[in-house]
């Protein structure tokens, strides 16, 4: 049989662990490796299935879009992409009313970067510390931890870096070269840390006042996870940007920035050759549907609370804080979660960890209560009675 690790292992650049699974087939929250054998996927892509894996209507949609038509450049129109753009619109506040479709999370951050740039005119950008926005240089320099930067300078200048859900650090960052505040709704990669309803609306006054521009990464956040189709909608603000990819289109890669009419671009200021292709636009639009229809935020807000209730009554020592919003989850241990990430991947239940003591779950939304009580057992059983663990 063929080694399909050693392969990766032997020949992708060297930017992963070593990988010890190979999968090769999914359905709904299940996902099965080369063996045969099954799991629960709490991983989810890194919060990417929210619809479930091979979702019917989606699988579909591809399916059909990729007989018809793939690619169409951005000088002409399309069916299916002028339908998305519609759909974006119709779902965020009516505020925004600008769409630019791209290809990933990063790139969208890197796109709300240079929209806010050139529309203001003004230079310089804040943060929040553990943040998390991406691998290019822009969004790179968006982001503050120095371990993602190492090796890497010299960055774009412009941006610092203040205590996330702290307003008066916030405030004091500002200055009068401030083009935007750049923020997570919730901290999903740094640590599952979830935004304060009164910071927010403090910060989008403040944006207001001194005329500088919200632009919150819903990248993780965006499209159901928490709740609410977005996560800033839990806070009763509106940005006036927000960035989006991961689950946007049912595991196809695509992104997409939704602005304000703060934002001002010319012709060929910007671009992307894949951006807005039909294939994506179509899996995306019936991603979007689908939500809709089986009302997924709100499977979203009862599943989450539904598992923060059940797991949090069994009273498991090595934890520090359970958080969660939605099914946006995150177990901070007291101590390293790697172990305990391995274990329960043995034990047929994939989660990933966020920083190094948090345990983030992000499974489909569409995952059964029946899996959900699997994962709850499962993560006693590594975490409390510690069955499998070394010390
Ligand atoms: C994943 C992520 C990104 C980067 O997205 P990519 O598609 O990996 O480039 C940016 N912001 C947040 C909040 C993310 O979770």
């Amino acid at each position: 049989m063929i080694d399909y690790n050693q392969i990766e292992n032997e020949y992708s650049v060297h930017l992963s662990n070593q990988h010890h699974l190979v999968l090769i087939r999914g359905e709904n929250a299940t996902v099965w490796d080369v063996e045969g054998k099954e799991y629960i996927d709490c991983n989810g892509g890194h919060g990417v299935v929210s619809v479930g894996h091979a979702n019917k209507r989606v699988v579909s949609a591809i399916r059909e879009q990729a007989a018809r038509l793939m690619t169409c450049a951005a000088s002409y129109s399309n069916d299916k992409r002028s339908m998305l753009i519609q759909k974006l619109i119709e779902i965020t506040p009516d505020t925004l009313n600008q769409v630019f479709l791209c290809n990933s999370g990063a790139e969208s951050v890197e796109a709300a970067l240079k929209f806010a740039r050139y529309s203001t005119r003004k230079k310089n950008f804040i943060g929040a510390m553990r943040n998390f926005h991406g691998r290019t240089f822009g969004a790179l320099s968006a982001t503050y931890h120095p371990s993602y930067k190492k090796g890497f300078e010299p960055l774009v200048p412009g941006f610092k870096f203040v205590p996330y859900n702290n307003f008066e650090k916030l405030s004091e960052a500002v200055d009068d070269n401030t083009a935007a505040i750049l923020l997570e709704a919730v901290q999903g990669t740094g640590g599952v840390y979830i935004g304060d309803k009164k910071y927010f609306q403090r910060v989008r006054n403040l944006c207001d006042q001194k005329n500088i521009l919200l632009i919150l990464d819903e990248v993780q956040t965006g499209f159901c996870r928490t709740g609410k189709m977005f996560a800033f909608e839990h806070f009763d603000i509106e940005p006036d940007m927000i960035c989006l990819a991961k689950a946007m289109a049912g595991g196809v890669p695509v992104g997409a920035v939704v602005c304000s009419d703060k934002i001002s671009m010319k012709p060929g200021k910007h671009g992307t050759t894949f951006g807005g292709n039909p294939l994506a636009s179509a899996a995306a639009l019936a991603t979007i549907e689908f939500m809709q229809e089986k009302n997924l935020a709100e499977q979203a807000m009862e599943k989450g609370n539904y598992f923060f209730k059940r797991f949090t009554a069994r009273q498991i020592d090595c934890i520090r804080e359970v958080r969660q919003i939605g099914l946006m989850i995150g177990i901070e241990l007291k101590e390293r979660v790697q172990p305990y990430i391995s274990e329960l991947q043995k034990r047929g239940v994939l989660t990933l960890p966020a920083g190094s003591t948090v345990i983030r779950l992000m499974p489909p939304l569409t995952i059964s209560y029946d899996q959900l009580d699997i994962v709850i057992d499962t993560l006693t059983t590594v975490l409390k009675d510690r069955t499998g663990i070394s010390v």
